[in-house]
This record gives C-alpha cells, structure tokens and sequence, in this order.
C-alpha cells in the first residue's frame, strides 16, 4: 500500500506554508532552495505558490488527491515537517482534514492506515 500523502498533496495546496529565514538557503545550506521561497514579513519566507491564491507549493508534483511528490522532501520547512496526517500515528489532524476537504476528499481514517 502506497503512503496515503503520496495519493493526496492537498495540504501542500490549501495553506500559505510560513517559516522563519533561518530554514532557507543561504543560510542554511541544505535549506528552502532560496529560489522557491519568497518574502513574507520582516523574519519569515513562504513557499512560491503559497502566498498567494490559488495555492500550491511550487515545490509539489504532480495531481492532488492522485499522485503527487514534495521535491525538495529532504529540504522542506519545518510546517510542512510538522503538519501529521491524520491518523498516521493514532491521532486526529484537523489540518489535514481541512486540507483534503478544500480539495473535495474525505478525511484519512485508521482503515488508511492498514495494509
Ligand atoms: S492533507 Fe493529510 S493526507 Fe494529504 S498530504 Fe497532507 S498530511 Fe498527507
Ligand atoms: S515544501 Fe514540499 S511538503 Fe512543503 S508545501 Fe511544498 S511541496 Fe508540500
């Protein structure tokens, strides 16, 4: 069974994802590509295509709710670290929730999780 994430994709295309400088290149070497960030306020960045509508990383592959990929995975900000899909470890997520629901998807249950 595939990982439900790799299926969905939506919370990379529901929510302006923000974080502080300090998780971007340069300053951080294997940080944010300092190309797929842009300036937000006076300490944060958000990713290109979050900060505006309709959002989408520009850092996400492929079709949400199908088959999608987070290309700089290694190298993502810490809301998209921590962002857990509902479920995955026993516990509700209402961001994921809200996330597939903004794309048309019903929220993971444990059964997502079963092999
Ligand atoms: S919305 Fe939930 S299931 Fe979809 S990619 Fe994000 S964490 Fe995973
Ligand atoms: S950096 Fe990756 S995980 Fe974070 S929103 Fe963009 S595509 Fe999704």
């Amino acid at each position: 069974m595939s990982h439900p994430c790799q299926r969905c994709g939506a919370c990379c295309a529901a929510f302006r994802v923000a974080f502080h400088w300090s998780e971007a290149q340069p300053a951080k070497a294997d940080g944010v590509p300092e190309a797929l960030a842009s300036p937000l306020r006076r300490h944060e960045l958000a990713m290109r295509g979050t900060e505006t509508l309709p959002v989408r990383c520009v850092a996400l592959e492929g079709t949400v709710g199908d088959g999608t990929r987070c290309t700089i995975y290694a190298q993502r900000p810490a809301p998209c670290r921590e962002l857990g899909a509902a479920w995955e470890h026993g516990e509700a997520s209402p961001q994921c929730d809200r996330a597939r629901a903004v794309h048309g998807l019903p929220p993971l249950t444990p059964a997502d999780w079963r092999a």
